[in-house]
């Protein structure tokens, strides 16, 4: 018979399960438990909408056969089964995103211990056994195929007998070693508490044959052993248990049980809601960002039960964009198990329940920011972003809901704060909310355009998302106050510049309209700075658009070369200035060499490119020799 080769990347997650010092094998149960309850569900959906099919809950079960002295464990399932091409589709390729194992093996490099977190499925088996021997007849076939591995070299696939419909999954249980029982794997206790543990939700019985011990009939002290088939999982799905029935630990283990998430939830919302619209849900709030997450290939949307039975993986109406990256389920009676996509999106009690969980989520999210604030700024650095998003998305309209989750870094308190925080602590003089866009924190604090801000001891906020200022146009005031960008025109701040005669009188205006001849068209004006204290000079911008909006704007695919009205201002009491004045008067050759310097250099301390880095440089050397 000829070995078949796995594909390369099922091969090697496949060698990090047979050499795995992981030390929760036992989900492997879990996985292969899960993947047969999988195959029950698919016949069960198949009777749905096929009539010649019937679907008699008495004949779907899973049953788990340990035989200690030949060291086999068996899963058996009388789901949907395999035909031979879908054995070797689904267990040679690894079904699963290819950046899987590769992600996996990093994260263990990295000391995380990790995989009972991943969605490591059949594979798992793996890690319990020396060989493991899949025989299945599919539903509709009379065939039955026998696949089989002893791991990372191949596998074999051959007819094989089965009388019935199904799978089982055969594990050659490995020899203990020295620091680790495999013998566990093979006992009745310890199997039905790792069932018990991770499949307890499962919808169909997990039975399993215990033996019992009783009185020998017709002898009062001689006992006898005998066995009896026992169903191990309760089958009651967690979200109809009562919440006080509930540990941290079940929630947490639910999460990974459904492959919502690689981590660790930061919070979960279990919600029970009666009246209207009746229904169950439990939602979770991730800690981190999956690594799909903005890309096309994410999914947003909640698991949609209808009375216990799953009626849609990914129900998307369930979700507003802005809360996309919440996991969780919803089951209500209320809703038909027929019911079709296209219906969903008009039905009444799904908008209901929708806008439920829309309120719940907020409120849920500003608790965590008022009492657990570590926790929420995780949350925020994982997906601030969307939150952000969703305030510009729809010309603004959900900025009610949403703006006081946000938060940005201040120049004052050097940490994340909220629009609320700042609000309260704003002087009685200050008019507006001040605050500076660019790439990072470190570049912000050595922008020119914030001197006269902080000079006045006024906090600003730090933009350094390419979203941030998009989504502060679309809620323009909170509480009364509008927002200004210390790069904007207008800061609304008085200064001794503005009240000295020596601005742009007397002479000056004339310098500034000759330089900003030179420029043209580059710039709207030139002007004597207002907010530069130390700096000879900086760019700032007129109307609507900023700079930093040009910027992410013209990053963006298919940009229109949209430009901000940009005014290079002239920092008057710096002695650059002088020389300016000097230049006008005696060198005009001088005058536009300075002038072209200058605006070259507000473009760089902006992160703009220069229009022609060669004549900078040029220049430059000419003013040195
Ligand atoms: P996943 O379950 O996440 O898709 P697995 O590696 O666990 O990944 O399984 C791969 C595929 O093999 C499943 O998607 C399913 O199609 C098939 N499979 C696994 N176990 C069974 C089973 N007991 N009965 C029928 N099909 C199965």
């Amino acid at each position: 018979m000829t070995i078949k080769q796995f594909q390369a990347e099922s091969k090697r997650l496949l060698d990090l399960m047979v050499n795995s010092i992981y030390t929760h094998k036992e989900i492997f149960l879990r996985e292969l438990i899960s993947n047969a309850s999988d195959a029950i569900d698919k016949i069960y959906y198949k009777a749905l909408t096929d009539d010649s099919l019937s679907f008699n809950k008495d004949e779907y079960y899973i049953k788990i056969v340990p035989d200690k002295k030949n060291r086999i464990l068996k899963i058996s399932d009388t789901g949907i089964g395999m035909t031979k091409q879908e054995l070797e589709d689904n267990l040679g390729v690894i079904a699963k995103s290819g950046s899987l194992a590769f992600k996996m093996e990093n994260e263990i490099k990295d000391g995380h211990d990790i995989i009972g977190q991943f969605g490591v499925g059949f594979y798992s088996a793996f890690m319990v056994s020396e060989v493991v021997t899949v025989i299945s007849r599919a539903l509709g076939s009379n065939e039955a195929y026998k696949w089989e591995s002893k791991g990372a070299e191949g596998y074999t696939i051959e007819p094989c007998e089965k009388d019935t419909v199904g799978t089982d999954v055969i594990l050659k249980i490995k020899e203990n070693s020295e620091d680790e029982n495999f013998d566990k794997y093979l006992e009745e206790y310890s199997l039905k508490s790792i069932i018990k543990k991770y499949s307890d939700f499962i919808r169909y019985p997990i039975k399993m044959d215990i033996t019992r011990t009783r009185l020998k009939e017709g002898s009062e002290k001689e006992y006898e052993e005998y066995t009896e088939e026992q169903i191990v999982n309760s089958m009651v799905p967690i979200w109809k248990k009562n919440k006080n029935e509930l540990s941290q630990e079940d929630y947490d283990n639910f999460y990974s049980e459904k492959h919502y998430g690689f981590d660790k939830p930061i919070k979960h919302i279990h919600i029970s809601a009666e009246g209207t619209v009746s229904y169950k849900a439990i939602l979770f709030i991730p800690e981190k960002m999956p690594f799909d997450f903005y890309t096309k290939e994410y999914e947003k949307g909640l698991e949609l039960y209808s009375n216990g039975v799953l009626i849609m993986n990914k129900c998307a109406e369930l979700l507003p964009d802005y809360f996309s990256f919440v996991k969780g389920m919803v089951d209500s009676e209320d809703l038909s198990l027929n019911i079709s996509r296209e219906m969903l999106q008009h039905d009444r009690q799904l908008k209901f329940i929708a806008k439920n969980i829309k309120t719940k989520i907020k409120n849920e999210l500003e608790n965590l920011l008022k009492d657990e604030r570590d926790k929420y700024e995780k949350f925020y650095k994982s997906f601030g972003r969307q939150l952000k998003y969703g305030i510009y998305s729809d010309l603004g309209a959900h900025k009610e809901v949403l703006q006081d989750l946000l938060m940005f870094y201040s120049s004052k308190e050097k940490k994340m704060v909220t629009l609320d925080e700042y609000v309260s602590r704003m002087p009685e003089e200050q008019k507006y909310i001040y605050y500076a866009a660019g790439e990072s924190i470190e570049r912000i604090e050595k922008m020119p355009q914030t001197e006269l801000v902080a000079d006045k001891g006024y906090e600003i906020l730090y933009f350094t998302d390419e979203v941030d200022e998009f989504a502060i146009k679309m809620i323009m005031k909170y509480k009364d106050k509008e927002f200004r960008s210390v790069s904007g025109s207008d800061l609304g701040i008085e200064t001794e510049n503005q009240t000295s005669s020596d601005t742009d009188g007397e002479g000056n205006k004339e310098l500034f309209e000759y330089m900003k001849n030179i420029l043209s068209d580059k710039v709207k004006a030139v002007r004597a700075s207002k907010r530069l204290k130390n700096h000879p000079v900086c760019l700032s911008s007129e109307g609507e658009l900023t700079i930093e909006m040009e910027k992410v704007l013209s990053a963006m695919p298919n940009s229109q070369n949209i430009k901000a009205d940009k005014v290079l201002e002239i920092n008057i009491n710096h002695d650059v200035f002088k020389s300016l004045k000097e230049a006008y008067g005696k060198d005009k050759d001088k005058l536009k060499l300075y002038t072209d310097l200058l605006y070259n250099q507000a473009l760089l301390i902006e992160g703009l490119p220069i229009d022609d880095p060669v004549e900078f440089s040029n220049n430059i050397c000419k003013m040195m020799i």
